[in-house]
């Protein structure tokens, strides 16, 4: 029955470019961190989104490490966060030794609820992160406005949002320090890899000590010290030269892979339309001032057996659905160590519960998009529409 072949929920995007650029950095030799490559896709990232300070890192949950650490959250402190998120952002602030203190998420947004958030401020909420699903920007005045008055430092999670924008500004510009991450399943992947992202001068500077093993080698780079010595607290969340290397080549496409996953995200949206009546089925949520990225598509259906019995279905069909995210407050970690269980965050239960993610990555054919409608649409009239 299946003679056609499978359609996978994404597939990096590895041209021959990429393996040109590798390949001519490493004939070359110079493999040092900090060298050409990575200083050329620093200054990349700078430019095209406006941001003063980018540092390549080994991944965005370290881009979150490094602000944590760069604010010195410590133990005693709490941080705020979205249970419907990827578990290293709760990570980042266990290690920290501090508190994730989880907020509710609303529909059809699926941003923080910021009515639940300030029922969970106390005096030891020192930052929260402001996070965007799918690379859909949603409107981050309410949050930004609360987290000023509050004296509340913004960590803005846009893993998935690179050359995504709400109104004028770039996703990645918004928070006081920011992420973008290049693991290989995002737009732009280099295998493992992030960027930290801020407009704060003294915080860059902390942050790219910590990112050097405590040292002031990026004073040394700029030759502003004549040697680099152990200066503070540390680790090393430097990217490799290699990685630069393919990530320089990736964004050099970053237009072009944008586009297209784009015309893949609307044809989805256009061609389920007449289906989407809120309760069996809702497409995602897109205000008008926001400018997304194609990152993932996703639907809501109308409870977790519909969700369960079409993603098995789509899946026997040659169609690569998933689920996202397990919901963070009912994880084992959290529920013995947090204190938090199953049924405190009904939004976040119910979005997870529902929520199934279609195929869509830039090497997607239009016939294979339009098999994905076709078969999305003959299991949704055969599981959904039951009474
Ligand atoms: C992918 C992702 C991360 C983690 O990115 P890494 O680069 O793998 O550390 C964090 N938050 C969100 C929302 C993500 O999608």
């Amino acid at each position: 029955m299946n003679d056609k072949p499978y359609i996978p929920l994404s597939r990096p995007d590895i041209q021959p470019e990429d393996v040109e650029a590798v390949a001519e950095l490493l004939r070359g030799g110079a493999i040092a961190s900090d060298g050409p490559a990575t200083k050329a896709a620093q200054a990349a990232l700078s430019d095209a989104f406006g941001i003063p300070h980018v540092l390549l890192v080994t991944s965005a949950t370290h881009a979150m490490e490094l602000a944590l650490m760069a604010w010195g959250i410590r133990p005693g402190d709490e941080v705020i966060l979205p249970s419907f998120t990827f578990v290293s952002v709760a990570t980042a602030i266990v290690r920290m030794g501090a508190t994730p203190v989880f907020a509710e998420i609303e529909e059809p947004s699926l941003a923080l609820d910021m009515a639940d958030v300030e029922r969970r401020r106390t005096p030891a909420t020192r930052a929260i992160v402001l996070s965007h699903y799918a690379g859909i920007g949603m409107d981050p005045a309410p949050l930004l406005g609360w987290a000023r008055r509050h004296g509340v430092k913004v960590f803005e999670d846009a893993a998935q949002c690179i050359g995504a924008r709400y109104g004028d500004r770039w996703l990645g510009g918004l928070g006081d320090a920011a992420c973008y991450s290049f693991h290989y399943t995002k737009n732009i992947g280099c295998g493992e890899g992030g960027a930290f992202l801020t407009a704060d001068t003294a915080l860059a500077r902390k942050a790219e000590i910590i990112r050097e093993k405590g040292t002031n080698r990026q004073k040394f780079l700029r030759g502003e010290v004549d040697k680099y010595r152990w200066v503070g607290e540390g680790s090393s969340f430097v990217l490799s030269e290699i990685h630069g290397a393919l990530l320089g080549s990736q964004l050099q496409r970053l237009e072009a892979v944008t586009r297209r996953r784009m015309q893949l995200f609307n044809r989805y949206r256009e061609a389920l339309a007449d289906l989407e009546d809120g309760r069996h089925l809702r497409l995602p949520f897109v205000p008008p001032d926001s400018q997304p990225n194609g990152h993932l598509f996703y639907v809501l259906l109308r409870d977790e057996e519909t969700r369960d019995a079409m993603m098995d279905d789509l899946r026997a069909r040659g169609v690569g659905a998933t689920f996202h995210y397990v919901p963070l407050h009912s994880s084992p970690y959290a529920t013995e160590h947090l204190g938090t269980k199953r049924g405190d965050f009904p939004v976040t239960e119910s979005v997870c519960e529902r929520l199934l993610r279609l195929p869509l990555y830039p090497a997607m054919t239009d016939d294979e998009a339009e098999r994905v409608v076709g078969t999305f649409r003959d299991v949704f009239r055969q599981h959904a529409l039951r009474p």
